[in-house]
Parts: structure tokens; sequence; C-alpha cells
């Protein structure tokens, strides 16, 4: 693994970057790329190189699984299509990695594509045997199948080195498949209000340790794919509530209007990007 210190996760541009202190911690903004992050991990998942998801979150996404089913569908739905226009071929099987209480396991079976759900917080495994969703806790780089589509929703801010991440996503794409990433955008109102003050904000934007040690703009996605020629298909922002990309929650109506205000107005806190590997094999390496 690279020197984080001296370089950067994702652009491994040395002689850009700006080091500061945010109140108690040192962060690092990368003027290449866009990524502003932290050189060390202060907590790591246990058997994994990411950070940990809090009980919060994990509290909230339980609660909402037993709500959202709807949502997921209508998401999975309209994405399946996308998908396949893309492909240029049926869809025939997904890999979620990191997918928490697997909320589209059901959405997908219904039309007909295999869906593999992996994450490594143990705590989802046990969720998905009590819930009948076959959620397993393998490791990204312990699979060895091929998929038409790769997704990761709310992951790769987690991950200690985004490019071994990528690297591992490569291997299980098919020839013209998939990699569709969620995460939050650093550019969002969200963010720039945590970005005022360390008096008035822990956070620095989405850079929240322990949880999120790494915060993406669209030009550090757009960096990300190029790294491995892969043909970038989509790169935007939208609110937690987008009808086609948006998050599967129980949102409040106070919420819903709020989301669609700043995701219309391009600082929605979401970002979104989707690209498709090469259909020749030797171009997959940076
Ligand atoms: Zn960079």
């Amino acid at each position: 693994m690279m020197n984080f210190e001296k370089s950067c996760p994702v652009c491994t541009s040395s002689d850009k970057l700006i080091r500061f202190n945010w109140g108690e911690y040192p962060v690092i903004h990368c003027n290449q790329c866009g990524l502003d992050y932290c050189s060390q991990m202060v907590e790591k998942e246990s058997g994994g190189n990411s950070s940990p998801v809090h009980m919060e979150g994990i509290e909230m996404m339980t609660k909402a699984f037993h709500k959202t089913n709807a949502l997921a569908m209508k998401y999975a739905e309209k994405r399946l299509a996308i998908y396949e226009s893309i492909l240029n071929r049926k869809c025939q099987n997904v890999l979620e990695v990191g997918c928490g209480p697997g909320v589209f396991y059901r959405p997908w079976k219904e039309f007909n594509v295999s869906w593999t759900g992996i994450d490594i917080n143990p705590y989802w495994k046990e969720f998905g045997e009590k819930n009948q969703i076959p959620i397993s806790n393998y490791s990204i780089d312990s699979l060895n199948g091929q998929y038409d589509v790769v997704m990761a929703y709310q992951v790769i801010e987690h991950v200690e080195d985004p490019i071994s991440f990528m690297e591992s996503i490569m291997v299980l794409l098919k020839p013209g498949g998939i990699i569709h990433l969620e995460l939050p955008n650093q550019n969002s109102l969200t963010s720039k209000l945590r970005q005022f003050s360390s008096k008035l904000s822990y956070d620095y934007g989405f850079i929240q340790p322990p949880m999120h040690l790494r915060a993406f703009r669209e030009k550090t996605i757009y960096r990300l794919f190029e790294n491995f020629n892969l043909d970038t298909k989509m790169v935007f922002t939208c609110g937690n509530t987008d009808k086609t990309w948006g998050q599967v929650r129980d949102y409040s109506l106070f919420q819903k209007s709020l989301y669609s205000i700043t995701g219309g107005l391009g600082f929605g806190s979401l970002l979104i990007g989707m690209a498709q590997k090469g259909f020749s094999v030797d171009k997959t390496i940076i």
C-alpha cells in the first residue's frame, strides 16, 4: 500500500497535497483530484481495510428495511433499464458490496437478476439469516464470480485504499460490465456548511472521523475511473430522494422537500458515478 501521508490515495499526486488541521485532526486536500482525506485510519472494521459504520447508522438501516421495500423495487426497476441500455444485453447478475441489510435482494430477484450481497459487518449476516436474505461475510477478494454490475452504495468513503478496492472490483466485472458507486458529495450544501470552521463543526464536510476518512468530489470520481481506463458513463450529484438514484431510507416530508431543493440546485448530498469496463482484457491496469 502507498504511503498516503506522501501521496494521494486516488491520483497518487505528491506535490499537490495541501495539509491543514481541522480541530484536533490533520486533513489533506489533494489539489489534483479534489479528494479530502486523513492519512491514518483511526479505527478499522474488524477483518477489513475500511473504517467502521456507527451503530446509529446500522439501527437506522434496520428500521428502514421493513418500510422501504417498495422504494427499493422502484429504484431497481429504473436502474435495471439503465444498466441494460449500457450493457446492451440482459443483466444476469449483480454484486452489491457492503450491502447492509440487503434491501435490494428481493427487487432484483423479482426482475430475474441474481443478486450477491456481501458485507464485512457480521451484524448484517445475522440480519440476513433472520430475514431470509443471503448476505455473506466474504471479503471482496475472496469472491471469484464475474458480474454484469458491481454496485457499492455508501462504501468507498470507508475504504482505506480506493485503488486496491477498484482493482478487486475490476477482476469481478465481466467484459463490458458496469461499476456503480454512490457516496457522499463533499461539494454538497450539507458538507460545505461543515467546512466553515472547526469551532462550529467537528466534521470537515464528509470527513467524519472515525467513520468517514475520505471525501470525494465529482472530479475525484472521474479521476478514479480514468486510472482504470474505464469508460465513464455518468458522474453527477443529486439529492438523497432522487427518483432513480436516491437512497433507500424512510424520509420525513421535511427531509424530502429539503433534499429535493438542494439536489435540484446541484448541492445534493449524493454523488453518483457509473463506468463501464472495456471488452478487451489488457486495459484494466493503471
Ligand atoms: Zn489526488
